[in-house]
């Protein structure tokens, strides 16, 4: 029977042990005793009582070490109810004095007894009577030495003599440890890692397992999962004649776990005691369902497991661990998709900076795309494609990316701007493409002309130098970093087939090219919920046919260049249909301002006037007259649909003959035609009636017959306001979050980055608003938007498409709202898939 008096029990196998009231230790220690586990004569303290000893209320401590015995030695840990929220350092060999000197100097040898003694006596005096450490940095070689001296130390500085009482050491061990818990240094500490402000804290008594000694003796820790693939390898340490903490910490002379060629190991030494542990293992992993690392302690052979603890693990591990448990049949497969945060998945999509490799940090910035690269730096769009045309790994550097940079980005391995946010060109780019990218490096100074980068610290790199980007962290590396290959294997591919089994919102892909849309399709989005169809005009060949357009003086001239264009989008868009068979392709017709595709400088009007042969002043003059003062509020989207209607006409003319020329090949294809930055019910009147119209000459031309659905872009806050009246028109309505977001807040979505950081840290906003739905303010038109488009025309379908759509918490937000799906960039809808299947189950 237990013992069970004032604020201690014993720990048995029936004993009962909850974390909230003695904490996850002595719960866990609980757990591997009713296992049959070894482990160590074990009492534990609760949070109550800590907390009386922390106030000076008595304690029978005669009582507790009556459970023992008095021939053990003890040990203290702490037990808080999380183990991340730390707390005091554990306390080894309590009940050493002189008589068990004595003693164990016989049994175990004169060096043991001492070294065990000395190791008290050194804890106790710095965490105890609180004495100054360097006091008790001795150098004596001999132990016995050591301790002699270590007494007389402690005696002229504590004006006392060493406690010899084991009822004494005990009682003061346990206030110590609890008073530095009611610390103010250590409060701060734990409450930063999430720690509640009354958060207790439990102690644990254990009888110590001597680790030195004769015959085979020593400690260890062993995994049998690696903590950074979670593929099943043994790891961990063992050290023979040594205390638990000295084998985790110390350098040299432990064994290998495992054969070794290259010296002395456990398993070639001990075969029982290794096997032993494995079976341990798959205990701990069959009834704890969990990877553990177990603490062990070898006493004269005779093995003790003094703790397990869950094996601490990177994200990739982490997945392999929950499906591995799920399929082994230890947990259930809804299990698996809830223990892997979605969050995390983005490391396991591209390589990573190995977390283990030695980084010496140039400069950081906004971590904007996940993942690493390392290439040779380069300044321009134009030097990446050389570098790229040489098979020259590069990583393309600019102040702030422009539709002109396109190429060299879609060849550079990585990016980094000095300039810019989360929906700065390049951070959209780059996630679309699923490239590393650092955007807002604001530590640096680039010059473009000399080719060099220059740091706050006076660090120069120059054009050639090798660098590595982490876009998961937001670091610029010098040199080649340690990557480790992403890990999209057989177990990322189950998992998320589970949480496609329990999610209950669509998730789509943001997908311009062929390309993309493969990596949709590789990562199972549910279709195309925004193909940006400007982008296909920044193709090789095309954006000089778009300048002829853009400066054509007649209707007439207009239309031949379109003409031109025409059977480049139909190309397009019959690829993306043929990559999509079967699934919804949802293609948002011409959207931002025209002059972004003029030149920007004098040698690209040039080369323009060349083309057009017309004089190099002309194009500057048409170039300069149609700048906007706010361009992203000016003349785009389906402004331009209503007051240029013929490239809408031209796009709607290649959409239908691509869907006819798919039909024909058997695929059924239902095109979904999209608006953007709608904020009129008439403007949508107006183009309905022209892409009616074309669908009819297409269908009158062809003879073949389809369907086509007809929606609008959420992009102002007035079409969220008028989304009633505009779904008269409409049968989707796709919520366009980042320009909504730039037009609620007034807030430019490409310059905001630059003080985003000073709102976000003085709490303006709690987060950067283009990152996670601001659902307060943005939330409430969407809300609002929703509502009256339903009442209009109930059966509307609704969806987000801005960059937040694959953000947790924006899905959480559309699922709640009702909405049928949320678009993202491709590379996001694994998280996104995960993420919804968490709200789900
Ligand atoms: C949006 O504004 O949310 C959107 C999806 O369109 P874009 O990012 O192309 O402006
Ligand atoms: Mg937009």
């Amino acid at each position: 029977k237990p013992t069970q008096i004032a604020g201690f029990t014993e720990i048995t196998a029936t004993a009962t042990m909850a974390s909230a009231t003695h904490g996850g230790r002595a719960k866990c220690l609980q757990r591997l005793i009713r296992l049959g586990l070894p482990v160590p004569h074990t009492v534990a303290l609760s949070f109550g009582a800590v907390k009386g000893l922390a106030s000076g209320q008595g304690f029978d401590v005669a009582q507790l070490l009556a459970v023992f015995g008095d021939r053990s030695l003890l040990c203290v840990r702490p037990s808080s109810q999380d183990p991340d929220w730390g707390g005091p350092g554990a306390i080894l060999n309590i009940g050493m004095n002189d008589r068990r000197h004595l003693e164990l100097s016989q049994s175990h040898g004169e060096d043991a007894a001492s070294m065990l003694y000395l190791r008290f006596l050194q804890s106790y005096a710095v965490h105890v009577a609180r004495l100054d450490a360097d006091a008790f940095d001795l150098t004596e070689a001999d132990p016995t030495e050591r301790l002699k001296q270590a007494l007389i130390i402690y005696e002229e500085e504590a004006d006392e003599p060493f406690p010899q009482d084991a009822e004494v050491q005990l009682l003061e061990v346990l206030r110590s440890m609890a008073r530095a818990w009611e610390g103010t240094t250590a409060r701060l500490l734990r409450q930063a890692r999430g720690a509640p402000p009354d958060a207790g804290l439990g102690l644990v008594v254990q009888e110590m397992a001597l680790g030195v000694g004769p015959g085979e003796s020593g400690s260890g820790v062993i995994r049998f999962v690696d903590q950074v693939t979670g593929l099943r390898r043994v790891s961990g340490r063992y050290l023979r004649q040594s205390f638990l903490r000295d084998a985790l910490e110390a350098g040299g002379g432990a064994l290998y776990l495992l054969n070794d060629p290259r010296g002395p190991s456990l398993e070639a030494e001990q075969p029982e005691i290794l096997e032993r542990l494995n079976e341990m293992a798959d205990i701990c992993r069959a009834r704890l369902r969990e990877e553990m690392e177990i603490e062990f302690t070898l006493e004269r052979g005779k093995l003790r497991v003094l703790d397990a603890v869950r094996v601490s693990r990177s994200p990739r591990a982490a997945l392999k661990i929950a499906v591995g448990l799920a399929e082994e049949g230890i947990i259930s497969r809804e299990e698996a998709v809830m223990r892997v945060e979605p969050r995390a998945l983005p490391e396991l999509l591209h390589p990573q900076v190995d977390p283990k490799a030695r980084r010496d940090v140039v400069v950081r910035g906004i971590a904007a795309s996940p993942g690493g690269a390392i290439g040779k730096l380069v300044f321009s769009a134009h030097a990446a494609q050389s570098h790229a045309a040489q098979g020259e790994p590069c990583v393309l550097v600019r102040r702030e990316t422009t539709p002109e940079d396109i190429r060299g980005m879609h060849v550079a391995n990585g990016i980094l701007t000095e300039r810019g946010g989360m929906t700065s060109h390049a951070a959209v780019i780059a996630r679309g493409l699923g490239l590393p990218c650092i955007v807002g490096a604001s530590g640096i100074r680039l010059s473009t002309s000399k080719k060099t980068l220059r740091t706050l610290d006076g660090r120069v790199l120059k054009e050639g130098d090798l660098v590595t980007i982490d876009g998961s962290t937001g670091e610029v590396l010098a040199g080649e970093v340690e990557m480790l290959e992403p890990a999209l294997d057989d177990s990322f591919q189950s998992l998320l087939d589970w949480a496609d089994a329990a999610r209950d919102i669509g998730i789509r892909a943001n997908a311009d090219t062929p390309a993309d849309a493969q990596t949709a399709r590789m990562f199972k989005a549910e279709g195309i919920g925004l193909c940006r169809t400007e982008h296909m005009f920044f193709e090789e060949g095309r954006m000089m046919v778009m300048r002829e357009m853009i400066f054509a003086d007649t209707e007439e001239d207009r239309r031949a260049a379109l003409d031109q264009l025409l059977p480049m989008q139909r190309e397009d868009f019959t690829q993306l249909f043929g990559i999509m068979v079967g699934q919804p392709v949802c293609i948002r017709l011409f959207d931002p301002p025209l002059h972004e595709f003029l030149p920007s400088d004098r040698e690209g009007a040039r080369a323009l006037a060349e083309a057009l042969s017309l004089p190099v002043s002309d194009v500057m003059h048409r170039v300069e007259a149609m700048a906007e003062f706010n361009p992203m509020l000016g003349l785009r989207g389906v402004r331009l649909g209503v007051t240029v209607p013929e490239i809408y006409d031209m796009q709607a003319r290649a959409i239908f003959e691509a869907t006819v020329a798919v039909g024909r090949k058997g695929a059924h294809v239902v095109p979904e035609i999209m608006l953007p930055l709608v904020s009129a019910r008439r403007e949508v009147e107006l183009l309905k009636t022209r892409i009616d119209g074309v669908a009819a000459a297409v269908k009158n031309e062809t003879g073949a017959s389809f369907d086509y659905r007809l929606g609008v872009m959420v992009e102002t806050p007035r079409a969220a306001l008028r989304a009633g009246d505009i779904a008269g028109h409409a049968t989707f309505l796709s919520f366009g979050t980042n320009d909504l977001t730039q037009m609620t807040y007034g807030l430019s979505r490409d310059d905001a980055g630059k003080f985003m950081g000073a709102y976000v840290q003085q709490q303006v906003f709690p987060e950067d608003p283009f990152h996670t739905l601001d659902q307060e303010g943005v939330g409430e038109l969407l809300m609002l938007g929703a509502e009256r488009a339903r009442a209009a025309r109930p059966g509307v379908t609704l969806s987000v498409c801005g960059e937040h759509g694959g953000d947790p918490d924006t899905i959480a937000f559309c699922r709640a709202a009702g909405f049928d799906y949320v678009s993202c960039s491709p590379f996001r809808v694994p998280v996104a898939r995960l993420a919804a299947a968490h709200l789900a189950i």
